[in-house]
Parts: structure tokens; sequence; C-alpha cells
């Protein structure tokens, strides 16, 4: 889960991160409220994107007037595609200095990645394409961490200035403590600013939580902010679906990640001989192919209007074809009207045979059984292309 930068700060301020929470408004009211409070001000758009600074969604405010106004221009508009809800009022302290940095899951090398830079405040991709000598990349051994030591050697090699030293090093061991103790994958400061009277402050914050340590953050659910989630992955929780949604025409339901993995991948492939069609999302209905999981399923990926086709694709395992193609067919009587877009289907494995009468039987209108998966694919494709 990403989180909002009124949130992040708030774990920032939790582990010794020096930040300034400020004031969150969701009408011009509340931010003109929260500007007489703190003088002058700046306003800040919230949302789970960057460059809000270069969209205008981060303005200062001289006068509450003035942050009334900011405020009305900056909720409701669009960065990045998403809706602006709410505004962080936070006070006004220019930045003498921006700079970055992050401490990051490095995948590819099994470890831990920070990366700073003197050269912040604006997009870090943009600096290592202009001047990759100031972004400084530093590896972090996930057996050691960070210690004193490390923090003092990161400091070090990012050349900050050697008067920040000590607000820096315990600036680094303040965020480490935020990566590890809130199981995050990102946190990252842009800008960590270094205000008037040297003091080094975190003026923005990025924190993405690994959902999969949920367990043992009971407080991390509060960060969820119901209508920010997307409805269709709202619906698929809900139903303790595994879905994510893509951007594309060609729904697919299938059991085991890896299949599903495999078959967005075919059917990316077919939709290139079919103008470009892409699938639609990932929904790995796992063991259980019962009538009513397929048909939840297939009701959270109906529910995407950029679908025009869904490929069902299923190898029988200890769930046997034939109880698949059962599934199938209680989905459709579920279903009902709500269903009216093709279904593709590929059965293969345990039972197949029978699983396959079935559905012969079913003779339904909407579906179109095909044997192989790349056969499946290129028709799905095709109908989702036409
Ligand atoms: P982003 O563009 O989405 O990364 O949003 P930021 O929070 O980084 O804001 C963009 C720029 O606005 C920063 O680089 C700062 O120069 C400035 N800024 C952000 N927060 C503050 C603040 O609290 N006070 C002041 N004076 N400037 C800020
Ligand atoms: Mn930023």
């Amino acid at each position: 889960m990403d989180l909002m930068e009124y949130q992040a700060k708030e774990l920032f301020a939790k582990h010794g991160v020096r930040t300034t929470l400020g004031i969150v408004a969701t009408t011009p009211e509340e931010a003109r409220a929260a500007a007489e409070k703190l003088g002058p001000c700046v306003v800040k758009a919230q949302v789970k994107a960057g460059g809000r600074g270069k969209a205008g969604g981060v303005k200062l405010a001289k006068t509450p007037d003035e942050a009334f106004e900011h405020a009305t221009n900056i909720l409701g508009m669009e960065i990045k595609g998403l809706t602006v809800r709410r505004v962080l009022v936070t006070p006004a302290t220019p930045p003498v200095e921006e700079y970055y940095f992050s401490f990051l899951l490095d995948r590819a090398n099994r470890q831990y990645l920070c990366i700073a830079s003197v050269e912040g405040g604006v997009e870090i991709e943009e600096v290592a394409r202009t001047n990759p000598e100031a972004v400084k990349q530093i590896p972090i051994d996930p057996g050691t961490g960070v210690d004193e030591d490390k923090a003092r050697a990161i400091v070090a090699e990012a050349r900050f200035p050697a008067e920040l030293t000590d607000q820096a090093v315990a600036m680094v061991l303040a965020l480490w403590r935020v990566f590890v103790d809130e199981d995050a994958t990102l946190v990252e400061v842009n800008p960590l600013a270094r205000l008037d009277g040297d003091v080094l402050e975190a003026l923005d914050g990025k924190v993405t939580l690994d959902d999969n340590a949920d367990f043992r953050h009971e407080d991390h659910a509060a960060f969820e902010i119901k209508e920010e989630t997307d409805p269709l992955e709202a619906k698929a929780q809900e139903k303790d679906l595994n879905y994510v949604k893509l951007d594309g025409e060609v729904g697919i339901i299938g059991n085991g990640a890896g299949l599903v993995m495999s078959t967005l991948d075919v059917v990316a492939y077919a939709g290139e001989r079919h103008g470009g069609v892409k699938p639609a999302n990932f929904l790995d209905i796992g063991g259980g192919a019962n009538a009513q999981v397929m048909a939840d399923g297939l009701d959270v990926i109906l529910g995407d209007e950029q679908v025009k086709v869904v490929f069902v694709n299923v190898f029988g395992g200890i769930t046997a074809c034939d109880e698949v193609a059962n599934g199938i067919k209680g989905a459709l009587e579920i279903l009902g009207d709500h269903e009216t877009k093709p279904l593709v289907v590929r059965l293969d494995g345990n039972n197949v045979a029978e699983g396959r009468a079935i559905l012969q039987e079913l003779n339904h209108p909407l579906v179109t059984l095909v044997d192989t998966m790349d056969g499946a694919a290129d028709r799905a494709a095709e109908l989702a292309g036409s």
C-alpha cells in the first residue's frame, strides 16, 4: 500500500524523523481555518503520485484567504489521473537547499538500496539522467542493515554539507527505523530540506508498506482510504479474490498464479495480432474453482467497462475440469442477464473430457470452448479486437 504524504509524515514523526505534520483539509474553509492557526503556509495536494509541485498542486499562501483560494483550485484537480480530495496545510518553511533521500527494496540484487543526492527537490530520475554523478546509490546488506557507522558512511558518500552531518546521520537512522519497523519497501524524502538556521527536515514523504506484513501491523489498516481504492479492487478484496486491475480489454480468470501470469503473456502476444488488445487484469481463483468463486470472479471482471471478452484458462488438478465446468455453468446461472460478454474457455488437465462435455452440452451462446491455451488466447484477442 502506498501512503499519502500526510500519512508518511505520521510514520516519520513516530520514529523520530524531523518533519512538520500540518493539518489535513478536505474543504477550502478547513484550509482557511488551518492557515489561521499556522500563519503563512503551503497548501499541498494529497494524491498517491509524485510531481504534484509541477502540476500546480503545491502552493504557497501568505494569508488565510490565499489558502482558501489555493485549496479551492487544488481540491478536485486531477494529478496523473488521480482526483485530489484533500490537501495538507503546512507552515511555510522555505527550503534553503533541497536534497533527496530514499531507502528501497532492491529485488534484483536481493538487498536494500539507499539513494541519496544533494540535488533534490526535482525528480530524481531527471537528476540521474542529467547529472548521474550527483546521485549516489549505496547498497545495504539486509543482514547488517544500517547502524551508526553505516549511516555516517551514507552521509559522507552523499556529500551532505559537513555542518549538517550529525543531523543527517540522525535522520538516516530514523528513516531506517521507519523502513524496517514498519515493514516498508520504500521510504523516500524529496525534498529533504535544509531550512533557515541549518535545520534538516523532511518536507515531503513517500512510503510504500509491504502488504504481506499487514498481520504484524494492526495500525496500518487505518491508512486505507476507502474512497481512494479502485472500486473493482475493493470488490475483489471483499470477496477474497486475488485480483489486480490492468489496462486492457481481455478479462482473465485462471487457477494458479503461474498459469495466470503466463496467460497474461500469451494474451499480450496474441493481442499484437489483433489491433494491440491487452489483458485487463490478473485474477487467480486458486484451487477451489466452484460456481460461487467463478461467479464472484466473473462479476468483478464484468464490472470493468474496458473488458470486451473474458478468457477463462483453467488447468484441472485437485479441482478437476468437470468441477470447473460445473463452476462456470453455475456462475452463468448466478449471473444470469448480467453475463453479457463472450467467454472463451480453455480447459485442460484432470478430467478434461468430462469438463469439455459439460460445456458442450450447455451450449451457451456466449461461451466458446477452445482446446489450446494459444488458440484460446488468439480467439479471445480476436473477439476483443473486433
Ligand atoms: P512533489 O512535487 O509531489 O514531490 O511535492 P513536494 O512536496 O516535493 O513539493 C514540491 C516542492 O514544493 C518542493 O520541492 C519544495 O520546493 C516545495 N515545498 C514542498 N513542501 C514545502 C513546505 O512545506 N514548505 C515550503 N516552503 N516549500 C515546500
Ligand atoms: Mn516531493
